[in-house]
């Protein structure tokens, strides 16, 4: 459980009282609180709530095509290229 101890919807200790859990990310409530609360989870983007769940996972990333060092590799293979074309149609 990775609650602080305190109950997420009244903010007080979750020490003493009847707990029970969201079904879906196992954060504590009180039992009292979690029905006060319609069964709904005060967890950003648990289910139920009204924010559209989040996608859990590193952070998007973008082709980073313009990343120096991709540029770079990129000219040279094309000019490497380019010159052993053209040595080779002018040196066969
Ligand atoms: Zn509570
Ligand atoms: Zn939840």
């Amino acid at each position: 459980m990775d609650h602080d101890g305190k109950c997420g919807i009244c903010l007080q200790s979750l020490a003493a009282g009847g707990l029970t859990a969201c079904p879906e990310c196992r954060t504590s409530y009180h039992a009292e609180c979690w029905i006060f609360n319609r069964r709904k989870c005060a967890v950003y983007g648990c289910w139920k709530s009204p924010f559209p769940r989040r996608r859990l996972g590193p952070p998007q990333q973008h082709a980073d095509i313009f990343n120096p060092w991709f540029l770079g590799v990129l000219v040279t293979s094309v000019v490497g290229l380019l010159v052993w074309s053209f040595y080779n149609w002018f040196n066969p």
